[in-house]
């Protein structure tokens, strides 16, 4: 190493700005790095950490949610510090991260949502996966939402990912085997009310080339009441595609096995429905009264790019389905951060290869790194976070290594967030909301209960400090 620092004398200085797995995955990276001393303050707007592990992992799926043991560890470190509560752009600004820290590392996720960009999008119940999800995960940002589940008994999901899979399996899921888990209060209430019967997911793609992951689909199908049904006609493999799958992961091959067996299961039995359609795509959301009604959708044929991929080409063929909601789970995409640059083509950091760029496609913005959805985009398992972070954090330590570093000049930032009287939350704080969230919990049998506004975790907070 050719400069003064990275030693116990002179550690390196990182902030993390999220405490999503993306971030810890960094930090778990920065602490493993051979004979370089780092002391890492991780930054997260709201009171509590783990990003999309507490509020967007499905409640159902507790068995994901153990992995913040694995992010616990990382916290223990005694060179590691959490500031939960504390907004970049409102409490701090970038200015001051660079006064304080030799390298920041972006891990913020993706915040938003695309646009199906047609007619009706705007009506009444249309909504976003992304709303749906974090209401029912109690995320603080999303208590207002209200979802009239009451009223309808068929709804359209757009897309096939693993986002549409939850959002069907919670919408098709008897309540009573969600009760347990540590879903907001707000949407048990609202899912033992629903009438839901029949979720309608809407694959612009073919059976062979949908974005769902097998064990996704098959935990729908398993699911006491409900029927996966695949017509004739969408469970129909074009032979293009049955040689791609050929060539193509084990998951997709399990995907169309699994679609091709429900075409012969039929209708099924059960009550509830998961209709799985594909090559179609909505061009119009119908309305009466300001509240959709239906999807007009518009056939498609899968045809080869030049990389061999089939696409949806559509054709002149359209139809009409009744629905009292739609929902859409068409993608993630990160919100721009002022002073941060974003390519908004991708709707993410704009980046190379982790390495933060004064502008897309321009030069590197020296100590600015970005990990997760905001450098990749929205794709991929929590797991996929951990060698993508370290990746990062690879190149982080090569540029520590040449001097390529900000260039901090003040002393803590504790003392500048006191100063301006920001309540930030620290590791013994949230550790003690946690206790709390998961006793009150049992009290009512659930694994936790999360308190519900960003108000609420602070005054509890408050409260535990004694
Ligand atoms: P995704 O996997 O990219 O799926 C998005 C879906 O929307 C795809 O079916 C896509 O079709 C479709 N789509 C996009 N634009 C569209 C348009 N304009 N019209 C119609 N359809 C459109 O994204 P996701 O479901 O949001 O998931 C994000 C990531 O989180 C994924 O990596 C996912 O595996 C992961 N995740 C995992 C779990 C789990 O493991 N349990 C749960 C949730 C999320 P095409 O496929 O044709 O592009």
């Amino acid at each position: 190493m050719n400069v003064s620092f990275g030693n116990a004398e002179h550690p390196i200085r990182v902030c993390a700005i999220g405490s999503g797995p993306s971030s810890f995955y960094a930090v778990e990276a920065l602490f493993k790095a051979e004979g370089l001393t780092v002391q890492v303050d991780m930054f997260d707007r709201l009171p509590t950490p783990f990003g999309l592990v507490r509020g967007g992992v499905a409640p159902d799926h507790q068995n994901i949610k153990t992995v913040v043991k694995v992010y616990q560890k990382v916290a223990e470190h005694p060179s590691f510090r959490f500031f939960g509560n504390v907004k970049i752009g409102r409490d701090l600004s970038i200015h001051d991260l660079e006064r304080h820290y030799h390298a920041i590392i972006w891990g913020i996720g993706c915040e938003s949502d695309h646009k199906l960009g047609i007619a009706g999008e705007n009506l009444g119940g249309v909504h976003s996966a992304t709303d749906f999800v974090g209401w029912y995960n109690g995320h603080p940002d999303y208590r207002h939402c209200s979802f009239d589940l009451a009223s309808a008994t068929r709804v359209a999901l757009v897309g096939n990912g693993n986002v549409s899979m939850d959002v069907a399996r919670v919408l098709l899921k008897d309540p009573a085997m969600l009760a347990s888990t540590d879903i907001a209060e707000h949407a048990l209430a609202t899912l033992q009310k629903s009438n839901v019967r029949e979720v309608i997911m809407l694959g612009r793609r073919g059976p062979a080339q949908a974005a769902f992951s097998p064990k996704e689909i098959e935990e729908i199908d398993e699911l006491p009441g409900v029927d996966v049904v695949v017509s004739t006609d969408d469970g129909r493999i074009d032979d293009y595609s049955a040689r791609w799958v050929e060539t193509q992961a084990r998951s997709t091959q399990r995907n169309v096995k699994f679609l091709t067996e429900q075409v012969h299961k039929g209708e099924g039995e059960q009550a509830k429905k998961l209709r799985c359609r594909f090559l179609v795509g909505p061009v119009e959301l119908l309305g009466h009264d300001g509240k959709v009604t239906g999807v007009k959708l518009q056939h498609a044929e899968l045809v080869a790019d030049k990389d061999g991929t089939p696409r949806p080409k559509s054709i002149d063929r359209f139809e009409v389905i009744d629905a009292d909601l739609v929902f859409k789970a068409i993608g993630y995409r990160g919100v721009p951060l002022p002073g941060l640059a974003f390519d908004d083509k991708r709707g993410i950091v704009a980046n190379a290869d982790g390495r933060v760029l004064q502008s897309t496609g321009g030069a590197t913005r020296t100590g600015h790194y970005a990990v997760g959805w905001a450098k990749r985009g929205p794709t991929g398992l929590v797991g996929t976070n951990s060698p993508d972070s370290k990746a990062t954090v690879e190149l982080l330590i090569a540029d520590i290594r040449e001097g390529k570093t900000l260039t901090p000049n003040a002393a803590d930032i504790k003392d500048q967030l006191r100063a301006h009287e920001v309540d930030f939350v620290s590791w013994q704080d949230w550790q003690r909301l946690d206790a709390f969230e998961q006793e009150q919990g049992k009290l009512c049998g659930k694994v936790r209960l999360k308190q519900p506004s960003i108000e609420s975790m602070m005054t509890t907070v408050r409260q535990l400090r004694g």
